[in-house]
């Protein structure tokens, strides 16, 4: 099971829990464990680490001073999950620039082959 801690006692929850049992604040929208709300901590705006205030694609009324909100996504979080996808990518790349570049030799090595196989038989 996986747990989150309550966002506003600190308690330690079911992910899936659509209200705190020990504090009764709410933690997921419509009433639905697959929509997350997400609660700002005290003093602070949920927009303020947004991706979506960042980038300005937000047409919420509560932005900038969402203090929940489902949509929020938190732009740190979505910056390492980037520079994740784009390692992944520059590998890729990398690999097939390589065998691009050595695609010759690798050709003859194949051919090689082949000839070695006709040769044993
Ligand atoms: S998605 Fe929510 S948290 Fe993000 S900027 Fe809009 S209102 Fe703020
Ligand atoms: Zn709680």
């Amino acid at each position: 099971m996986a747990t989150v801690s309550c966002p506003k006692c600190q308690q330690l929850v079911d992910s899936q829990a659509v209200t705190c049992p020990y504090c009764r604040t709410t933690l997921k929208a419509y009433g639905h464990p697959g929509v997350t709300l997400h609660r700002a901590k005290k003093n602070e705006y949920l927009c303020e680490s947004c991706t979506y205030h960042h980038d300005d694609t937000c047409n919420f009324p509560q932005r900038p001073y969402a203090k929940d909100c489902t949509l929020y996504e938190n732009i740190a979080e979505r910056q390492a999950l980037l520079e994740e996808q784009n390692n992944a990518t520059s590998l890729t790349t990398s690999i097939n620039n390589w065998i691009k570049r050595h695609q010759a030799l690798l050709i003859l090595l194949a051919l090689l082959f082949i000839c070695l196989l006709i040769a044993m038989h």
